[in-house]
């Protein structure tokens, strides 16, 4: 437990409340600290208001259209429905708003005192806070800094046309045309809700695959869904100017370095996020950035100052929100129950919500390849098409991989495309952590008829 007779204003303040920020505040506070959290935006960080959360309830919406569709073969007339953005828009950013309400009461509830405006660091002790009205400076004895990050754009002429994620939340009006530069997981998963929702969407990656990082297995098995479903993929190639067409059927022009120029109402550029550290006066207190701009940071969260502390997306890492969750309740008991427990990034499960989504545990076959040696590594994999659509005129497949390291039979990778791959990924991703072997797979018995029983049935290794 922490001491308060300290002579600073709190004994911990953190920057940013976001899902780490949070989470850390209230753990602390529970430890009996006094805790301050300083926001300029909404509670709850890009989870919360411009990622994880709408963006989930945008891909239910536009799962919708697609069941509809595949309705008709198992009996449904659907008829008289229509798709109308501002009523999916508006009854998102009404339940953001609860949760920004839910939030706030969290930390109200755990004594966390809520300091509204702009943090930045005069020294290592003191921050200044500039709201809205009235500017102060508060003093901690420790401060973390969860400020996450920010949505790239570059640099190419007629960018300012174009919009991030951010927006995207928040559109008047659905596009007709729209296309999405970047080649990650929000590009890959709002070119799918875009087209989800009846859009027509092309996606324009850079290099000649998208997901760079996921096994190139299921990047190709994405790859090929996308396109069978209809979604424009143009790989290899950048937009390289964006212009407005007045008087032309779609309002904007964008120009790709091919030579090809697309009319589109919309273009979204996910290209990646950069640490919010500008402006946070971190030279001020001496702290280390990395080359991106991240906070340098330990196993535990420290920074090169031994009073300050990061941990999220500001620190650039595993850019994912139970990640930072994560290093929050870790930080907590170094920091305040005299338990120091480093971060734990090793085998860390997740989802991408295409159409259909990707999970993903573990080292890719490419990845496993070179750590355990080429001729060390087995691969099991099953492509089938899902017992739903043998009734359905929907062609789409599953695909199914597990990566075994020969000498030690662990499974060290576990990939899925396929309906709820994230979900069927969370349980693989516990037997992966205690150690599993193939053998302890094959031992357990399926649940029949699902998908996720191929995980377990798969006995021949590919070549085998
Ligand atoms: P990512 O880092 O996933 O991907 C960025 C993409 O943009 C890459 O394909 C990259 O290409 C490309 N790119 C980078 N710079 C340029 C450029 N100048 N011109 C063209 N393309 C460029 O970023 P996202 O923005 O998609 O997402 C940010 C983070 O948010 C992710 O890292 C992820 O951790 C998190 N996130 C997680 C989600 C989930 O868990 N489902 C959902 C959404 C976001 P290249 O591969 O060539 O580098």
């Amino acid at each position: 437990m922490t001491s308060s007779g300290s002579s600073y204003d709190y004994d911990l303040l953190v920057l940013g409340a976001g899902s780490g920020g949070v989470r850390a505040s209230r753990m602390a506070a529970a430890a009996g600290a006094r805790v301050a959290v300083v926001e300029v935006d909404r509670l709850g960080g890009t989870c919360v208001n411009v990622g994880c959360v709408p963006k989930k309830l945008f891909v239910y919406a536009s799962e919708v259209g697609r069941e509809m569709h595949d309705a008709r073969r198992l009996g449904w007339t659907a008829t008289g429905l229509e798709f109308d953005w501002p009523t999916l828009r508006d009854n998102k950013t009404a339940e953001i708003e609860r949760l920004n309400g839910v939030y706030r009461r969290l930390l109200e509830d755990a004594s966390v005192e809520i300091l509204r405006g702009r943090g930045s660091l005069v020294d290592r002790h003191t921050v200044r806070i500039e709201g809205a009205e009235v500017s102060r400076e508060v003093s901690a004895a420790k401060i973390l800094i969860a400020v996450g990050g920010w949505p790239n754009l570059p640099s190419e002429p007629g960018v300012e046309h174009a919009i991030t994620s951010n927006e995207m939340f928040y559109l008047p009006e659905l596009p007709r045309h729209a296309v999405v530069a970047g080649g990650g997981y929000i590009a890959v998963e709002f070119a799918g809700i875009l087209h989800g929702l009846g859009v027509d969407t092309t996606l324009v990656y850079r290099r000649d695959l998208f997901l760079r990082g996921f096994d190139r297995d299921v990047r190709e098995a994405l790859r090929d869904e996308m396109r069978r479903q209809g979604i424009r993929l143009v790989f290899g190639e950048i937009i390289e100017e964006i212009r407005e067409t007045p008087g032309g059927e779609c309002r904007l022009e964008a120009r790709l370095s091919g030579g090809d120029r697309l009319a589109t109402d919309l273009v979204l550029y996910a290209i990646g996020r950069t640490p919010n550290t500008r402006g946070l006066g971190l030279e001020n207190a001496g702290v280390e950035l990395g080359e991106n701009g991240a906070i340098c940071v330990d196993e535990y969260g420290r920074t090169s100052v031994d009073n300050i502390f990061a941990i999220g997306d500001v620190t650039d890492r595993v850019n994912l929100t139970p990640v930072a969750l994560h290093e929050a309740m870790c930080l907590v008991r170094t920091l305040f129950h005299d338990d120091p427990i480093p971060f734990d990034h090793e085998l860390v499960a997740s989802a991408v919500f295409s159409h259909p989504p990707i999970g993903a545990v573990g080292l890719t076959e490419e990845e496993a390849r070179k750590v355990c040696g080429d001729d060390s590594v087995e691969i099991y994999r099953s492509h089938f098409k899902p017992l739903k659509h043998t009734l359905t005129e929907n062609e789409g497949r599953s695909l199914m991989k597990l990566v075994v390291d020969k000498a030690s039979r662990r499974v060290v990778g576990a990939h899925m495309l396929g309906a709820d791959a994230g979900e069927i990924m969370q349980g693989l991703a516990i037997a992966m952590k205690m150690g599993a072997t193939k053998e302890d797979f094959d031992r357990t018995i399926g649940i029949h008829p699902t998908s996720a029983e191929e995980f377990v049935t798969m006995r021949t290794p590919v070549g085998g």
